[in-house]
């Protein structure tokens, strides 16, 4: 392992992108050429449903066009299910998962607060499910989610912080405490797709050596639940930066689902790469200058 830098962008091909992951792949693109590192990029396509290969093609398209170039070959997430499984294993031989059987009205309905993304957090119900019930329902095929038992996972991890570099990669660290707690018994294998996001990212960036994790704002809570898993999993911890978020006019964060301009329409249209990345902070000139 050497100490070079390395960065990565993450997008999940579930949609086009928009402005504000071009603002997170510059970002990324930017810091990694500042420190002489790598530039990754990863399609993160755990989503069987969802991803389509429409979007993972306008994904290269789009990035190409803003002038960014990354090392080959990319990564795909669907590649990757048996080192997920291979994860999920050293979790389940800690005995830090149990099955839950509940559906989305069950967990909300049971749910007292809500996690830092204002989803339902589960109650655990399925927690006190003896051997012989796991059984029967594991044998009549009712949908199954493992979930993380937090608490456990705390008392095995201890409090866990991680280090922060705000506002660029460039500042000195400071550690940041992590409150994990707050999301609850979190799914680590979902119903629809062997892994999850927490499981997969943090796997992946621990494969691909990541060194510096540079993500929204809208992420950073997550980092918590992802501290809890590197250290179950004996990875090391990365350094994270969280870029503030690019809004649009109604001050709500970009999202595909909420029919934000994506960047192929803004290509279809003839606007010049270099009007989008100067707008968004970066000079295209220095940016693709090569250090
Ligand atoms: N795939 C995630 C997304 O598109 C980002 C993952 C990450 O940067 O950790 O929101």
């Amino acid at each position: 392992m050497n100490n070079k830098p390395k960065f990565r962008f993450a997008p999940s091909p579930n949609g086009f992108l928009h402005l504000g992951h071009a603002y997170s792949a510059l970002f990324n693109f930017h810091y990694a050429k500042q420190m002489t590192g790598d530039f990754l990029l990863r399609i993160e396509d755990i989503d069987i449903a969802r991803s389509k290969q429409i979007y993972i093609d306008a994904i290269y398209e789009d990035l190409a066009w803003l002038g960014l170039d990354w090392q080959k070959p990319v990564l795909l997430q669907s590649s990757n299910f048996h080192l997920y499984k291979d994860a999920a294993k050293q979790l389940h031989k800690q005995e830090m998962l149990y099955p839950c059987f509940c559906t989305r009205a069950e967990i909300a309905k049971g749910a007292k607060n809500t996690d830092p993304d204002g989803a339902p957090i589960y109650s655990g119900t399925c927690k006190s499910l003896n051997q012989k019930q796991i059984e029967e329902k594991l044998n009549s095929k009712i949908p199954v989610q493992w979930r993380l038992d937090m608490n456990k996972a705390i008392k095995k991890t201890g409090s866990l912080e991680y280090l922060s570099s705000q506002p660029n990669p460039l500042t000195n660290p400071a550690p940041q405490p992590c409150n994990p707690m707050a999301w609850g018994d979190v799914t680590i294998i979902r119903k629809d797709t062997p892994t999850s996001y927490h499981l997969s990212v943090v796997v992946d960036d621990y494969l691909q050596e990541i060194t510096h994790i540079v993500r929204g704002k809208d992420l950073e809570k997550a980092t918590d639940i992802h501290r809890v898993l590197q250290n179950l999993l004996s990875y090391p911890a990365p350094i994270y930066t969280h870029h503030d978020l690019i809004l649009n006019d109604d001050n709500l964060k970009l999202a595909k689902s909420k029919n934000s301009i994506a960047i192929k329409t803004l290509r279809q249209q003839g606007i010049l790469p270099n009007v989008i990345t100067r707008k968004l902070g970066f000079n295209y000139h220095n940016l693709t200058k090569s250090s």
